[in-house]
């Protein structure tokens, strides 16, 4: 069996150890002579996966107990309706970060709720930057703050957390939940899709402060309601049990690696490398500030573009796939999210050198 090294947005690279887990535990989980995705979801087997995802990620981002943690689904896309619907409130208005492509979705779909305050945008250097504090006009009687902390096809990184005063700062983490420790009381709502940096899609994870819940617009429907989620245990109805599965086996995983602080030195060190390389000529450029360069996604641009295809043909040809760009921006990107092991990024590493030195 060859795997690859898989450098994709999403969905994305797994840890192989959980992989190879849930191979083992396939088709007779822990002596319940079922598999998981066999199992009911009211029944002990599956409450007890659950109880555990949930403790060890509340472990692995030290989650205040006065935050709810919800396995939902939708993706990261129904909370850009959900936040509203559940955040507007009497103020129907909100503050929006525009830092590139995601956070102009979350942007337009706010707008069905309330008035959109864009507090601050980075459109004018072509989203190449997350925009300073000292650049966010915030509206002290906006019911939140918006922010996209990673942008996953810009390659925009946030590396602090702008301060919203006593609105509560609502970050769309995505594609870089539990790549590094973060300071979550200084969040009132977190959410993510799984398929990046937790585990398979169809699972959604949202973090949310205690007060902000229970304050659904009239009309929510049932299942967009933090509250009802949060009373029943995000048992509503049926969860995505699987997907929960696999995730609690990644936070094992992170837990057994030494937590998010090591992950997080992993992480500088794989991303080091690849701009490191960037850097050192004028062959491969990436076009974002350096300060607000992501540690998860990398977009970089050959010096000529006729060369794309070749470069990611050769690319496959030695194992290192899903290095094109996102068709909005195009050129190439590769994606190395905490599964990715540093030999992928080293493999790359030396794919680019080699082939900058045959057509530079
Ligand atoms: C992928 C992504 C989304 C969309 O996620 P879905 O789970 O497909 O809805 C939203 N925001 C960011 C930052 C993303 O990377």
């Amino acid at each position: 069996m060859a795997r690859v090294f898989n450098f994709s947005a999403g969905p994305a690279v797994l840890p192989e150890a959980v992989l190879a887990q849930a191979r083992d535990e396939m088709l007779d989980w822990h002596g319940s002579g079922m598999s998981v995705m066999e199992m009911s979801h009211r029944g002990k087997e599956f409450e007890s996966i659950i109880a555990e995802a949930e403790a060890d990620l509340r472990e692995l981002m030290a989650i205040p107990a006065n935050y709810k943690v919800l396995f939902l689904q939708g993706g990261a896309t129904l909370q850009f309706a959900m936040v509203p619907a559940n955040l507007m409130r009497d103020a129907k208005r909100a503050d929006y970060v525009h830092t590139g492509e995601w956070a102009k979705k979350a942007i337009s779909e706010a707008k069905k709720y309330g008035a959109v305050n864009i507090a601050a945008t980075a459109e004018d250097r072509n989203f190449s930057y997350a925009p300073a504090q000292s650049a966010m006009k915030l509206d002290p009687s906006a019911a939140y703050v918006h922010v996209t902390t990673n942008e996953t096809i810009g390659g925009v990184e946030y590396h602090w957390i702008p301060e919203t005063g006593s609105v509560p700062l609502v970050a769309d983490m995505s594609s870089h939940i539990l790549s590094r420790p973060v300071d979550v009381s200084r969040y009132g709502v977190i959410y993510a899709g799984a398929q990046k940096n937790i585990g398979p899609a169809g699972l959604t994870i949202v973090i949310v402060r205690d007060d902000l819940i229970g304050h659904a617009l009239p009309g929510t429907p049932t299942m967009l309601d933090y509250k009802q989620m949060a009373d029943n245990g995000s048992m509503l109805n049926t969860p995505p049990t699987y997907a929960v599965y696999i995730a609690g086996l990644v936070f094992k995983w992170l837990k057994a690696l030494g937590g998010l602080d090591r992950m997080a030195q992993i992480n500088r060190e794989k991303a080091a490398l690849i701009y490191d390389l960037i850097d050192s000529g004028s062959f491969f450029t990436n076009p974002v500030a350096k300060t607000d360069r992501s540690l998860m996604n990398i977009p970089f641009r050959l010096k000529d573009d006729a060369l794309d295809d070749a470069f990611l043909k050769q690319a496959k040809g030695a194992g290192l796939i899903q290095l094109k760009g996102h068709r909005s921006v195009g050129g190439m990107r590769a994606s190395i999210y905490n599964a990715m092991p540093r030999e992928g990024v080293e493999a790359l590493v030396a794919f680019m050198r080699e082939f900058e030195r045959s057509h530079g």
